[in-house]
């Protein structure tokens, strides 16, 4: 059973949320899109259910509310160091079965892998509440079928959004009485049962046995000449969770700083160079191969599922066309296996 809400009645509930809870969704930044006259649709705090918008997909993931592009760890001066406040607010995201999907996929590093959780993660995990978005059709470039991504079933609300009523199920009871007051209706969450994108994964047991030929494999030579490094298939992606470390200090006491950590990218330079100006993946086919095994080999095999979601926000974004889908796909083909792409 459902509960069917107007516009109006599900912006009176957003309204009393907002006391307790911090509020995200897709919004449009008008203006502030990759070329001139474009708006940029990605993550950020909404109000109303007017604020949302579902017709476009996301540039960037939700994943910035939890993992920030950029985050101050500590406040350090001369001899003392402090932690930052964290806000009280928890917070609700509207999002998709994949990238509902993806924020399991960011548990696994940054809470589950090893012995110690990364606290500043969960300082904001913990606050999360899910509110998954029905998506019957996805976009162009989505694959999230084939990797099993495209149900989510632990959510707290789920919403079917149309123009003038939203039909949510809603599971947590903490918002059972909120939602109480809409019309009680027939209601079952659906999801997606096929993309017009496919992705077949190889299996783990192919690419153990065939590594070493895969990793010598001149294919990812191709790379070298298409890719130009430019990281935003990383920044793009709700899974990618690597980060580095700056020091900033103040200009007008430079003793005193903080430390922030910030996203860093697998395909950019620098990324694998240590002292004495070694790098481990100078090439750029070295680091797709890198960044492509990562998420379909080493990741699964660790943690028993695939690292990717397919969201196909890494080929929508790539400036020089390079389809992530392809690559694996071809990877495979090579292990011969099926190919959906040519
Ligand atoms: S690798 Fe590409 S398709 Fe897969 S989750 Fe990341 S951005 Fe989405
Ligand atoms: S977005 Fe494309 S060009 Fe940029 S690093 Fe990724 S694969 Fe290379």
């Amino acid at each position: 059973m459902g509960v069917k809400l107007n516009p109006t009645e599900f912006n009176t509930i957003a309204q009393v949320l907002k006391d307790k809870y911090r509020l995200y969704g897709p919004i449009r930044r008008k203006g502030l899109g990759a070329f001139s006259d474009t708006d940029l649709i990605t993550y950020g705090e909404i109000s109303c259910l007017e604020d949302m918008v579902w017709e476009e997909k996301t540039r960037f993931s939700p994943k910035e509310i939890i993992h920030p592009i950029t985050q101050t760890l500590f406040y350090f001066t001369q001899d003392e160091v402090m932690e930052p406040k964290i806000d009280e607010k928890e917070m609700i995201l509207f999002l998709r079965p994949c990238d509902a999907n993806a924020v399991l996929k960011l548990d696994h590093i940054l809470i589950h892998n090893g012995s110690c959780a990364d606290s500043y993660y969960m300082q904001l995990r913990e606050k999360v509440k899910f509110f998954v978005v029905e998506c019957l059709t996805g976009f162009e470039t989505c694959s999230c079928v084939s990797v099993g991504s495209h149900q989510f079933l632990n959510y707290d609300v789920f919403l079917r959004l149309a123009k003038e009523e939203i039909v949510c199920d809603v599971k947590s009871q903490e918002f059972t009485a909120l939602f109480g007051r809409g019309e009680i209706v027939d209601y079952q969450p659906q999801f997606i049962h096929e993309n017009s994108m496919k992705v077949r994964l190889p299996s783990i047991e192919a690419l153990n046995k065939h590594q070493a030929d895969l990793f010598h494999h001149p294919f990812w030579e191709d790379y070298d000449q298409r890719c130009i490094g430019c990281g935003r298939c990383n920044f793009s992606c709700p899974t990618c969770t690597c980060f580095t470390m700056k020091d900033i200090f103040y200009q007008d006491n430079p003793e005193c700083g903080e430390r922030r950590r910030v996203w860093a990218s697998c395909m950019v330079d620098g990324y694998t160079e240590m002292a004495g100006g070694h790098a481990y993946r100078k090439s750029f086919g070295q680091r797709m191969r890198f960044k492509t095994m990562h998420k379909i080999f080493d990741y699964p095999k660790r943690f028993g599922t695939p690292m990717c979601v397919g969201c196909g926000r890494c080929d929508d974004v790539c400036p020089e066309y390079i389809s992530f889908r392809t690559a694996v796909n071809k990877v495979s083909h090579l292990l011969g296996g099926e190919s959906n792409e040519k």
